[in-house]
């Protein structure tokens, strides 16, 4: 089989954390004919350079598969990349973004011109499997082609339909934690005349809008005092997922060799006595969650609704309700073989093997990867090693599927 003449052997989709943090973990991959398509105006931070708060994971789990070797070999002295990628605390949010950037420049200029579209938004991939190729169509009319395509586009919040009655006050929890609205923000609690704010999940992206929404109404009481502040009610749907009921079942439901082992002087909380699943809320999140439990937590309450609509009375009187109910991965319209396989707007997951093949109606497909564009699947929440080794097995099915036809009889 001839390889088919085409203006890239990989393009990636998205330029963002993964792209970034994937190929300088594989730097041997740059031999092929990479090409990155970013919609934004560099590779490299993605959706991190957006928010103002501090991480969820701490800086070196960013970088654990960085190889500095090659033309990353550089970057071993840049104290922007180091600091985070030593660092065993979760960091703020715009050092990791800062991190990401020199990364992304290193590897921008490693790929050249051809290597890169920047501002170039990704409307379709198509598939053709007799052809071997994969055409990349862009916003602006144009398609280029490559032998294999890399879906690495990055999750975002879509309106829930559970709060589609309260529509027109709803805030995505992303706009609640962006830099760029945080005046606005500012100024919808202060127009809001004391009346509540509720948020809907207790999630990450949750305690993330709360300690904002805090944050800005001490900032308010300072600016204004008098004025009627709003308090915020957090609706949880039931503890499922993010606790153990009791130390007892987290032993007993230990999956051995694959789950963090439960430890009691660091998985109790000792204000509540809530028993946190490893893929429970951490560090400043969990710590705010506890005291929200706990009562003590001023301008803030914590309100149980096993659905949404148990606590539509909550929401009724809210002046602003901030839904922080999860993300989900996005992606253009793909297609194979000229059927729409998965429109960008499906609520389907984009489903991938272990080793990052796209799966297609429950089958890898040759063409196309999915680089951990859905968050962790609920029932893999418990599993340290979920993902853990994606990065080495896709890069190692990348090279080979992308390698000269001499070369891979060879
Ligand atoms: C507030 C917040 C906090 C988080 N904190 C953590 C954390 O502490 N630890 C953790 O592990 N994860 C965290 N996450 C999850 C986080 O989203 C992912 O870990 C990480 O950003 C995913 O990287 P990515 O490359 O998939 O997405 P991104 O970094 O967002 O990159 C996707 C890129 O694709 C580009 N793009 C999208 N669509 C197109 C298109 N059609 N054409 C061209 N380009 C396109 C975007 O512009 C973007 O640059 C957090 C997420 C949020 C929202």
């Amino acid at each position: 089989m001839a390889s088919p003449v085409v203006d890239s052997d990989i393009a990636f989709i998205g330029g963002g954390f993964r792209t970034t943090t994937f190929l300088s973990s594989a730097p041997a991959l740059l031999r092929h004919r990479v090409r990155v398509y970013e919609r934004g105006p560099g590779v490299g931070p993605g959706g991190f350079a957006r928010y103002g708060i501090t991480t969820t994971s701490i800086g070196s789990r960013f970088f654990k598969h960085l190889d500095l070797s090659g033309p990353f070999a550089p970057l071993a002295h840049s104290p922007a990349l180091t600091d985070v990628a030593h660092a065993e605390q979760p960091v703020a949010m715009h050092r990791l973004a800062d991190a990401l950037t020199t990364l992304g420049r290193t590897l921008q200029s490693a790929l050249g011109t051809e290597g890169t579209r920047l501002d170039s938004t990704v409307v379709a991939v198509h598939a053709d499997s007799d052809r071997h190729r994969v055409d990349v169509q862009l916003a602006d009319g144009s398609t280029e082609s490559a032998r294999h395509a890399v879906l690495a586009t990055g999750r975002t919040e879509r309106a829930h339909p559970e709060l589609a009655s309260w529509r027109t006050k709803v805030l995505l929890s992303g706009s609640v934690i962006a830099t760029a609205r945080r005046s606005e923000i500012k100024g919808r609690l202060l127009a809001a005349h004391g009346r509540p704010v509720v948020v809907a999940g207790s999630s990450h992206s949750a305690m993330s809008a709360l300690q904002i929404l805090l944050d800005l109404r001490t900032e308010l009481r300072a600016e204004h005092p008098g004025a009627p502040l709003p308090t915020v009610h957090v609706v949880r749907r039931g503890p499922a997922r993010l606790m153990h009921d009791s130390a007892d079942r987290a032993h007993r439901n230990q999956v051995p060799g694959r789950e963090r082992p439960f430890d009691p002087a660091r998985d109790v909380c000792p204000a509540t006595g809530i028993v946190y699943r490893d893929s429970g809320l951490r560090h400043r999140s969990r710590a705010l969650y506890c005291a929200l439990w706990a009562g003590e937590l001023p301008g803030a309450t914590l309100v149980d609704a096993a659905v949404l609509a148990d606590a539509s009375d909550r929401f009724e009187e809210a002046a602003i309700v901030v839904q922080a109910l999860g993300y989900r991965g996005q992606a253009p319209d793909l297609y194979v073989d000229g059927v729409l396989v998965r429109p960008g707007d499906s609520p389907d997951r984009l489903l991938a093997d272990d080793d990052g093949a796209l799966l297609v109606s429950g089958t890898a497909h040759p063409l196309l990867s999915v680089l951990r564009v859905e968050p962790t699947p609920l029932d893999r929440r418990d599993n340290t090693a979920y993902a853990s080794d994606l990065y080495q097995r896709l890069a190692g099915r990348l090279d080979r599927l992308t390698a000269p036809v001499a070369e891979v009889s060879a």
